[in-house]
């Protein structure tokens, strides 16, 4: 099994939409003039999944912890 270079590729092409070069990563582009963007299905490479991220929170312990602290500012400021 073969091992990808590290890290994603910068890759080039003319925007479909309005002609300008764009730059983007792995064949993925969004043009910053028009807001063209092409289908993700176009990249050269699989996207990495969410887990696949180091930062990646298990569990989505982190959103609920804020939620729970603004209901509690929120009953404070009530009162
Ligand atoms: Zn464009």
């Amino acid at each position: 099994m073969s091992i990808p270079p590290s890290g994603p590729e910068i890759t080039y092409a003319e925007c479909r939409q309005c002609g300008t070069l764009i730059a983007g990563l792995d064949g993925r582009y969004s043009c910053g003039v028009c807001g063209w963007v092409n289908h993700h299905s176009e990249g050269h490479r699989e996207l990495p999944r969410a887990e696949d991220d180091a930062d990646h929170p298990a569990g989505g312990a982190e959103g609920n912890r804020l939620s729970a602290d603004d209901n509690r500012l929120r009953g404070e400021g009530d009162s």
